[in-house]
């Protein structure tokens, strides 16, 4: 694997790949890489393209400075990961090289509602830094796919709605991937490793909330998005969660919040656990549910 800290340097390896008609993959990862982010090259490596993996922690998408500093660097397994994985270039770019104007005056994008709702309204800031530094990187990869996980279901939505509404290669594709999670059904997170053993445990009642609102629907108890909120968000703080921030039923296409319970829709959560914010979804097509 090639590691390149420059975009010149970069883009001359994407031309030289360009110029034998090779597919770039592109897997945008701020490192401390687990099989979530593996699984990304993984996909990028089946459609047969050459695939760049970058490892940027990205200050001006942290609302909060502290979340910054603890974010865990692993930057010597990281590279063993990839090269195990088979990615072909790593681009470990500093901060300079992408804020070569510095971080005050930065380019504001309009994102519609997307910027208000959830994530939107409980980071301010963080999809603007997002969309910063994705377009920076796109410009500097100009990738024929670019390949997200879909456990940051909104972050999909907000990139999708950059690439419709700015200019980007127009070819390029975007495309959403599962979330990954354990054995135990914790999706994985960078995050994770600063959750004890009994933080992961308890932390599975996210996932077990998923599971309460398919019986709750299976069993026909009730339809009531507020109730099932309510409920959801109990049960984490009785697993002991110290706060939850949002248990939202949405449209997947726009993240409206929705009740009407018979469409196709994504339930996403944001709770905290021993300082640790974590964030995690389930979509709920409207097939599973076609008998009830
Ligand atoms: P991050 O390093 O957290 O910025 O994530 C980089 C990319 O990996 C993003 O597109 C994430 O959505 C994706 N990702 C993170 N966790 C997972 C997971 N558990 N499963 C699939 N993709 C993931």
């Amino acid at each position: 694997m090639k590691i390149f800290e420059t975009k010149q340097a970069l883009q001359d390896f994407i031309d030289e790949h360009r110029s034998k008609n090779t597919l770039i993959g592109f897997v945008p990862t701020m490192g401390a890489l687990h099989e979530g982010h593996l699984s990304l090259i993984e996909k990028s490596k089946q459609h047969g393209a050459a695939t760049v993996c970058s490892i940027f922690v990205n200050p001006t998408q942290f609302n909060d400075p502290k979340d910054f500093e603890k974010y865990p660097k692993t930057l010597e397994e990281d590279i063993q990961k990839l090269e195990l994985a088979g990615c072909e270039a790593l681009f470990l770019p500093s901060v300079e090289e992408m804020y070569p104007e510095g971080m005050q005056q930065l380019p504001h994008y309009s994102l519609g509602r997307l910027e208000e709702l959830w994530e939107g309204a409980h980071r301010p800031g963080h999809f603007q830094g997002v969309c910063v530094i994705v377009h920076r990187l796109l410009e500097a990869v100009r990738p024929d796919l670019l390949l997200m996980g879909s456990k940051d279901f909104q972050q999909v939505a907000v990139i999708r709605y950059l690439l419709a509404h700015y200019s980007f290669e127009p070819n390029m594709e975007l495309i959403s991937c599962e979330t990954i999670r354990e054995a135990s059904g914790l999706a994985m997170s960078s995050r994770n490793v600063r959750l004890s053993p009994e933080q992961k445990i308890q932390a599975l009642a996210i996932y077990h909330g998923f599971d309460m609102i398919r019986m709750a629907i299976f069993e026909q108890k009730t339809r009531e998005t507020e109730v099932l909120e309510q409920q959801f968000a109990q049960q984490l703080l009785d697993a002991g969660f110290e706060s939850v921030d949002y248990i939202a039923f949405a449209d997947p296409f726009n993240l409206e919040p929705i009740t009407d319970l018979s469409q196709t829709f994504v339930v996403l959560v944001a709770a905290s656990i021993g300082g640790v914010r974590l964030i995690d979804n389930q979509l709920f097509p409207h097939e599973l549910f076609k008998r009830v």
